[in-house]
């Protein structure tokens, strides 16, 4: 489903990515750990168009992101073409970022109705089954406010769910959460997961990496140093940096 090739990006002379490879099936759940810097948001916002690259390939379905390519050279792409890529790729952030004069359920149906143009009445229905889906069925009038920056999170997921994206990105989702909180939300991505979801999940919960992930990366200075099945990652890795992070964090 997504096709990373030599993916390279600068910020000024500053090389945050340094040649990225990687793929992922559909359906898969990779996770990406790695240290403050090594490059994970900078990969995820890449994939979901919210920052350009300066060079590799990234597709997701064949599609090339970004980027028209003609005679093997890239140019650019119109913003509208942009968004509607963009669409198509769910995102969840740290901070949940709702519309706070929103109600959970109006945030939901926003994308939908303006963007995709459901009718608000179908809408509706479907965010309700969503909120069903993330525990919240009772919440649907509810402020941001006067919810759990849990309930929020699960409103968040809900929401990118509601644009039937093809994949979801989910950036360290569970950590600006209160503790007893996290798990809320990774049983709502654990869910995610087994109804065969494509995600790629940059954590510091390990545990969850261990048991929900097909395959973990691990990151350091802006390449992937080792991307294997959570049992050998973990347990038997191959590359003393590896070795040295989960040592610190696990
Ligand atoms: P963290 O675990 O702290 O979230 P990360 O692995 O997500 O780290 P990135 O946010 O991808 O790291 O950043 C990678 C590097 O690129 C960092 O050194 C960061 O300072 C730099 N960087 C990221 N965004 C920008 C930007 N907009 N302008 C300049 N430098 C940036
Ligand atoms: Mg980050």
């Amino acid at each position: 489903l997504v096709e990373i090739k030599g993916l390279q990006k600068h910020f000024q002379s500053f090389l945050a990515l340094a040649g990225v490879d990687l793929t992922i099936r559909k359906g898969e759940v990779l996770c990406v750990i790695g240290p403050s810097g090594s490059g994970k948001s900078t990969l995820l916002r890449c994939i979901n168009n919210l920052e350009t690259y300066d060079g590799g390939r990234l597709y997701v379905e064949g599609d090339l992101i970004g980027y028209r390519e003609k005679n093997g050279a890239l140019w650019e792409m119109p913003e509208g073409a942009i968004a509607r890529q963009r669409r198509s790729i769910g995102m969840v952030f740290q901070r949940f970022n709702l519309f706070r004069h929103k109600t959970a359920l109006q945030n939901i149906t926003e994308g939908p109705i303006h963007v995709n143009g459901i009718s608000p009445k179908k809408a509706r229905e479907e965010a309700l089954l969503l909120l069903r889906r993330v525990g919240l069925e009772d919440r649907a009038d509810s402020y941001p406010d006067n919810m759990s920056t849990g309930q929020q999170q699960r409103v968040a997921i809900a929401r990118a769910l509601a644009m039937k994206p093809k994949l979801m990105l989910f950036d360290e989702p569970t950590s600006a959460l209160d503790p007893e909180l996290v798990g809320e939300v990774l049983q709502v991505m654990r869910d995610l997961a087994a109804e065969g979801m494509t995600m790629v999940v940059v954590t510091h919960e390990i545990g969850f990496a261990q048991e929900v992930a097909d395959r973990i990366a691990f990151m350091d200075g802006g390449r992937i140093v080792e991307c294997d099945t959570p049992e050998s990652l973990l347990k038997n890795p191959k590359t003393e940096r590896t070795r040295n992070f989960l040592q610190n964090v696990w």
